[in-house]
């Protein structure tokens, strides 16, 4: 893999990158939002080196639909380029059509650093497809390419794996501290190293218990995961969110001592299961403090209603609190973490929600492997 950290200059110096973000992001979370913040060094160091920039990502799911409505659609990465412009102090051009000889010409006419953002590249169906003929297209538009998606980069998708044919192709700074630091906790993690699971569904996170099975001391579960674990063992949940189609794949955990179980929990008036309760929360915090590794995804409870919060936040400020290096990711933890302004203690924040799952649980990840 070639890091754009130990690029020669000659490779990059003058040219224009197209430089693959996960600009995924909520409107109301643009302000705080670590994945724009993370994507400046990069950003920084290209046009250091006189590039032009050619920002490309994606929002949401439009699942191919290109109609006119996109434009003014909630998918639309417009709001995007006008945080970043002000995060850099610099214009943003923002391109909100697909022809792409009338882009390319743009592109050419512009001058040195120039930074443009593509508009949301799912709204062509050949994005999720790993589409040949649209990987070329994009290809066209530039001399090099970095990938800085990490959150992405568990997708087989056109601007993220199949682009890497047709370009000169390298990993970013941001990508590049994510495997840094998901190696060293696979590799060489201090011990006790504790994995907490939370979040809605366990089929997404089975992997990552497979594989940290035999390098983990404990295994703390919460959110709807424990929910499907107390259904595996045979304890009614009423109405609670459950994964049943997982249960036959947990069944071999339900009595190992590596795994931990809430021993109280919280229900809602409808007796669903909404959160872990206090001896819960006494018991994890418990076990975070002699951790010397910690690895967090997934909340406790349904933390969108404040009254369900007190699991999640009683363990992300255990996390916060201990010595221990700490890795968290997950769209929801991390976003719920940094609006309490508990990030500071926590070791590495990383971008990824299911590239992090993924990676974890030592699958081969399609943005990675392409610039193998
Ligand atoms: P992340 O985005 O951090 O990876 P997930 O997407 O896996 O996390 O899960 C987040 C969701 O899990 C939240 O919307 C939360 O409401 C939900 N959740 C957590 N615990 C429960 C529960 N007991 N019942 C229903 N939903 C839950
Ligand atoms: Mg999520």
């Amino acid at each position: 893999m070639k890091y754009l950290n130990s690029v020669k200059k000659t490779e990059i110096y003058g040219k224009t990158c197209l430089l693959r973000l996960d600009f995924n992001i909520q409107d109301n979370d643009l302000k705080n939002s670590i994945r724009l913040k993370r994507s400046i060094p990069t950003i920084l160091f290209l046009l250091e080196n006189k590039c032009k920039i050619v920002i490309l990502s994606h929002k949401g799911r439009p699942a191919g639909k290109l109609n006119i409505k996109y434009k003014k659609s909630k998918l639309s990465l417009k709001p995007v380029s006008l945080a970043l412009a002000k995060m850099l102090g610099q214009k943003v051009k923002f391109i909100e059509h697909f022809g792409f000889k009338k882009i390319k010409k743009e592109i050419d006419i512009s001058s040195t650093g120039s930074v443009f953002l593509l508009e949301n590249l799912r709204f062509n169906k050949g994005e999720e497809t790993n589409n040949q003929l649209f990987a070329r297209q994009l290809a066209l538009l530039g001399d090099f390419y970095v990938n800085d998606a990490f959150a992405v980069s568990h997708r087989a998708n056109a601007s993220i794996s199949k682009i890497t044919k047709y370009l000169p192709s390298y990993c970013g700074f941001e990508m590049e501290s994510e495997i840094e630091v998901f190696n060293s906790v696979l590799k060489k993690p201090k011990k006790p190293l504790i994995l907490i699971l939370g979040g809605a569904k366990i089929s997404d996170k089975i992997g990552i218990i497979e594989n940290f099975y035999n390098k983990v001391d404990s295994i703390l579960i919460g959110g709807g995961v424990a929910n499907t674990f107390f259904v595996a063992r045979n304890i009614p949940i009423g109405s609670s969110l459950c994964d049943k189609k997982s249960i036959p794949l947990i069944k071999k955990y339900i009595n190992d001592k590596k795994i931990i179980f809430p021993i109280d929990v919280i229900f809602d008036d409808k007796k669903a299961i909404v959160d872990i309760g206090s001896k819960t929360i006494v018991k994890y915090s418990q076990i975070i403090s002699k951790a010397k590794t910690v690895v967090w995804n997934g909340p406790m409870g349904v933390i969108e209603k404040p009254k369900y919060q007190s699991g999640t936040l009683g363990v992300a400020k255990s996390i916060s609190k201990s010595k221990a290096y700490s890795v968290i990711g997950g769209g929801e933890t991390t976003s719920f973490v940094v609006k309490n302004k508990l990030d500071d203690g926590i070791s590495f924040v990383s971008i990824g929600g299911g590239a992090m799952l993924d990676y974890l649980a030592g699958y081969k990840m399609p943005g990675i492997e392409s610039l193998k």
